[in-house]
């Protein structure tokens, strides 16, 4: 198959279920707890904010999940996504490497977020659920739960972070033209907003704050629940998708990767991609290096601590054991948006701390001279998010380049840019900036981390 560009599977070879890696860790993770008892939380505890079903996906111990045909319905509107290896940017670099890109950008609002988006959305509706509550912050989560409850008759509201709802006013279109309601946050809606505001009133917000003010939301309205696009077990199970496609894909390209790179704000397109390619590695199989991109402004696994905290700023949810920058850091309003979170993926943060994954941050200038190259060499102009992920590939792309090494390169290009432009205009103007992030700021915030819960 010399010369192959692109590896697409047919609509039938589309997953039937999804990946728990849970059960084939060599240690199970580290519980979430109840911030009042310490204890596990349990099921009825989450039973305000989530159907039962994603109650039960959160805590199974199977390894597949059957993907239910409803689901796999609307799956089909864009997946499989196709495997593309990116041979113009391989030959503009001069690199023997091989680079893969698993593009999930063909989605309908242009990232990985539907994957899981359509799940939740399902197994609310079957629930009887009315209103969905959510938190967004580069629009990309907010667009796909919009899309996910149209598709389902649900309502949906959206929080959407200050500083994206500023530069992104494009996404608030696209959830309005689905049929959401959209406000910035902080808000004068909610308790947590109203606080954040008295303190800071020209706050540019953050995940964080859009989580509490959300969550306060659902929790206030026995009709409503909630919904995360990212850092918990299910929605990293449900975007294992990605990675069970690719692994076929890379299969019919005839290559196994040496190395598998992907961008992490809570981790769910890194964790979709990468664990179905772990599994085999547990198993014994191919055993690429796999490793996390973050970005330097907000570095939750590469500079924050491994321990209890808030998954949100005003302190409403379960306490996770994760990856933190503790739940009072607001980062820089950098334009990957979809990274501004101060905690990480528990299962992923557990991975890490068993040294399966390893990780690196990269400044955002940095990314976007590897977003324009990836461009003008590939056609896609890729979201800023994965664009951390594209300027690892160049840097293992330039030292194959002295090398020689004919390094087998897989990443997600889980979304594209094109509602992101600005940012784009940002960089190309010159203006982009990159800010230091002082050891101080980081002792600052961890003290808002609850004391030792375990
Ligand atoms: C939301 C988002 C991210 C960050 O979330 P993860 O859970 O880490 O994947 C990254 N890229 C895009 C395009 C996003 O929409």
């Amino acid at each position: 198959m010399a010369g192959r560009t692109t590896f697409r599977l047919d609509e039938s070879d589309l997953p039937t279920r999804w990946y728990n890696i849970v059960p084939d860790l060599p240690k199970p993770p580290p519980p979430p707890l109840h911030p009042g008892t310490r204890e596990p939380i349990t099921p009825d505890d989450l039973a305000p904010l989530f159907p039962r079903a994603l109650i039960e996906q959160e805590a199974t111990q199977d390894r597949y999940v059957p993907i239910p045909d409803e689901v796999a319905e609307v799956y089909r509107l864009w997946r499989p996504s196709p495997l593309i290896r990116a041979r113009r940017l391989e030959r503009e670099l001069g690199t023997p490497a091989r680079i893969y890109y698993k593009y999930e950008g063909v989605s309908p609002v242009g990232s990985h977020k539907t994957n899981t988006a359509v799940p939740q959305a399902y197994y609310n509706a079957a629930e009887g659920v009315g209103l969905l509550t959510t938190e967004t912050g580069a629009g990309q989560w907010g667009s796909a739960l919009a899309f996910a409850s149209a598709q389902f008759g649900l309502d949906c509201e959206v929080w959407q972070v200050r500083a994206s709802y500023d530069q992104k006013p494009y996404r608030k279109i696209m959830m309005e033209t689905f049929g959401a309601t959209v406000h910035a946050s902080p808000s004068e809606l909610t308790e947590s907003g109203r606080a954040v505001l008295a303190r800071t009133p020209d706050s540019t917000g953050s995940l964080g704050i859009a989580i509490s003010e959300a969550v306060e939301m659902a929790a206030g309205n026995p009709n409503a629940r909630y919904a995360l696009g990212s850092v918990l077990n299910h929605v990293l199970m449900h975007q294992t998708v990605i990675g069970e496609e690719a692994l076929a894909q890379m299969a019919m390209a005839g290559d196994t990767p040496d190395l598998i790179v992907g961008c992490t704000g809570g981790g769910s397109n890194f964790g979709g991609l990468v664990f179905p390619f772990l599994r085999e590695k547990l198993a014994g199989g191919p055993q690429p290096e796999i490793r996390a991109v973050e970005p330097a402004a907000c570095p939750s696994l590469t500079r924050g601590v491994y321990t209890y905290d808030f998954g949100d700023t005003a302190g409403l949810t379960p306490l996770l054991k994760m990856h933190t920058l503790g739940h009072a850091f607001i980062p820089d309003p950098i334009h990957a948006g979809g990274l501004r979170y101060h905690g990480m993926s528990p299962l992923l943060s557990h991975i890490v701390d068993l040294g399966l994954v390893e990780a690196v941050s990269v400044p955002q200038n940095e990314c976007f001279a590897a977003g324009i190259r990836f461009a003008r060499a590939e056609g896609v102009i890729p979201a800023p998010e994965p664009s951390h992920a594209l300027a690892e590939c160049v840097r293992e792309a330039l030292r194959c380049r002295d090398s020689g090494e004919e390094k087998v390169i897989l990443t997600a290009l889980c979304g594209h840019a094109l509602l992101d432009l600005p940012a784009y205009a940002t960089y190309l103007s010159g203006d982009m900036t990159d800010r230091l992030l002082s050891d101080d700021e980081i002792r600052l915030a961890m003290a808002s981390v609850p004391e030792a819960a375990g």
